[in-house]
């Protein structure tokens, strides 16, 4: 089991990047690299305070209440692995992230300490966890993101951001553009396209942050599922096991849509 944890680790990881996979590999020994055990699936950077570790702790109850919400029970079992330091996140590998996951191993950075990116990061664990690699691979990083960010509640990727984006006219990519966002190659294309990872530079100089990509993912997935609901969502991905394309499988799961296609072809003379 650890073995395949190992393997799966690895997978994840070289996805996200080259130089990352060796720095990811260190969290499968926290505890050498200067993590401190908080409870067996907690690990924080040596030296936090007790404040921060009653924090991991309330935020890994709220992240499992808000996975058993959306998928109706919870599969995955992550470890977290908490940085307070920006120094710390660099040296597991993250780089230009809030917070990431390798394999069943969950990274956050001294900005993503908190509940909301917890449960982001364990949805994409989640999701994996309920999926044949087959369908985990051609499964679309805009449908995984989407799903993450509604999950986690994140006020960063949150509708009103949407809707600030919108009223302050900042580019956004449309939903034809975000379904083109497939690979986790385009998907980080397009982050940067959109200046999604330059927050950390507009924090500095007073400007608000803007998550266009993360933001349009969660507009385009929280009506999804409110309507098919966590059993619309397990059907869902039972169909991507049994081998359906992903496109038929995300229309026909989606009363909404079919309902307005309906209604069209209804009004039609
Ligand atoms: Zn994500």
């Amino acid at each position: 089991m650890r073995y395949l944890n190992i393997i799966a680790l690895l997978i994840s990881a070289s996805l996200i990047g080259g130089c990352s996979v060796l720095q990811g590999g260190k969290l499968l020994a926290p505890e050498s690299f200067g993590l401190t055990p908080v409870t067996p699936s907690i690990y924080v950077e040596a030296g936090a305070d007790e404040e921060t570790r009653v924090k991991l702790r309330d935020a890994m109850k709220k992240a499992e209440d808000a996975i058993r919400a959306a998928y109706g029970s919870v599969n995955s079992r992550p470890i977290v692995h908490a940085c307070v330091s920006e120094g710390c996140y660099e040296a597991f590998g993250g780089r230009g992230s809030v917070a990431k996951v390798y394999g069943d191993r969950i990274l956050l950075s001294p900005r993503g300490l908190n509940w909301h990116f917890l449960a982001h990061e364990w949805s994409h664990a989640e999701m994996r966890s309920r999926q044949t690699l087959s369908a985990w691979w051609h499964m679309p990083q805009w449908f995984d993101e989407g799903v993450a960010v509604a999950v986690s509640e994140a006020p960063e990727h949150s509708e009103s951001h949407w809707q600030f984006l919108v009223a302050t006219n900042i580019p956004r990519p449309t939903r034809e553009e975000l379904h083109t966002f497939k690979s986790l190659r385009q998907w980080l294309g397009a982050v940067h396209q959109y200046g999604e990872d330059k927050n950390i530079e507009r924090k500095a100089k007073g400007e608000p942050e803007i998550n266009p990509v993360y933001a349009a993912a969660g507009h385009e997935l929280r009506p999804w599922l409110a309507k098919v609901g966590s059993n619309g969502l397990l059907a869902f991905i039972a169909r991507l096991n049994d081998g359906e394309e992903f496109e038929s499988a995300y229309q026909t799961a989606n009363p909404a849509v079919q309902g307005t296609l309906r209604d069209k072809a209804a009004q039609r003379p």
